[in-house]
């Protein structure tokens, strides 16, 4: 499709308008994690790629197998249908495993820029979505810095979706609760601990003990404290194999929203559709992705 050089230009104003509405909530406040804030600690140094957790999350989310190759089960990406994977890096030295899945941001860009409200942060801090509520506009998607909530291709009434922290009911009512275990499913089926639930504070304290503890076996930094403004899901990664080799992308510490919220003040304060700047808002918000994706090609499921 081609494009005039008057539409070229009406697009280039239209962007430069919304690139001002971002601007102007650059200023946006950093968040704190709510007082009861639980979240998740993954160790890749304690995980043996064994997916027990893979398969714990798809039953207890009703979710169906994916078929990639003659084995039963082997999802090679987060999709609609797996809300949790473990992926594989290697080099000629070294090599990791990884677990991927929504890392609750204590400033979620996804519920930024949900106009309906499904995306929502909610008890625990958790991040949940209402597919009663979704419209399938994927602003969620394009404004999540981890790439991580999916569309249902496959449903003739599609939502999106990404890991809820087991919060049972989440999509049905606004309280929610955990499930019958009373943590999620994955934490509580993994052989080495590898991944913990748990009081966000108390995981922030136990991430920051294992390095101190023992500086030769991990790399200094916890991932997940300060980038984005700070996730519920923490990292720890071994010593020589830094996050971006694992496909989490460097970030920054400003909380991503600024964007979106920006983005929906200038879009509603004109009346334009927002279908319309779809486009215009997935340019915006490429850069971040693309780090993503770029960290993310050197890892395998
Ligand atoms: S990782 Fe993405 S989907 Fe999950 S809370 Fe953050 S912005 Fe939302
Ligand atoms: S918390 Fe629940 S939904 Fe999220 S990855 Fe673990 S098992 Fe899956
Ligand atoms: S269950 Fe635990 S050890 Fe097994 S792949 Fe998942 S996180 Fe790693």
């Amino acid at each position: 499709m081609n494009i005039s050089r008057r539409g070229a230009f009406k697009v280039a104003a239209f962007g430069t308008a919304m690139v001002a509405g971002a601007r102007k909530a650059e200023a946006r406040e950093k968040k704190e994690a709510p007082a009861d804030a639980t979240g998740m600690l993954y160790d890749a140094t304690m995980c043996i790629g064994c997916k027990a957790c893979v398969a714990a999350c798809r039953r207890a989310n009703d979710l169906e197998f994916e078929k990639h190759s003659r084995l039963y089960d082997d999802p090679i990406d987060l999709t609609a249908n797996t809300c949790n994977i473990i992926k594989f890096y290697e080099n000629e030295s070294e090599s990791s495993f990884i677990k991927q899945q929504c890392m609750h941001c204590i400033d979620p860009a996804c519920a930024a820029a949900c106009m309906m409200g499904s995306f929502q942060k909610r008890q625990n801090g958790i991040v949940t979505w209402k597919p009663d509520r979704c419209i399938g506009c994927r602003y969620c998607q394009v404004a999540c810095p981890f790439s991580i909530p999916k569309f249902e291709w496959d449903s003739a009434t599609p939502a999106m979706v990404k890991c809820q922290m087991c919060l049972a009911k989440a999509g049905t009512t606004d309280e929610g609760q955990l499930n019958e275990v009373g943590q999620p499913a994955c934490t509580e089926v993994c052989p080495r601990k590898a991944v913990i639930y748990g009081p966000y504070e108390e995981l922030k304290a136990e991430a920051l003990r294992r390095i101190a503890e023992n500086p030769d076996r991990y790399e200094d930094h916890v991932y997940g404290l300060e980038e984005v403004g700070g996730t519920q899901v923490l990292y720890l990664t071994a010593k020589g194999i830094p996050f971006s080799k694992l496909g989490l992308p460097e970030l920054g510490t400003e909380p991503v929203p600024a964007l979106p919220v920006g983005l929906q003040h200038t879009i509603y304060k004109g009346f334009i559709a927002p279908v319309a700047v779809y486009g215009v808002i997935a340019g915006l918000v490429w850069r971040s992705r693309r780090q993503y994706d770029k960290a993310g090609e050197e890892v395998g499921a």
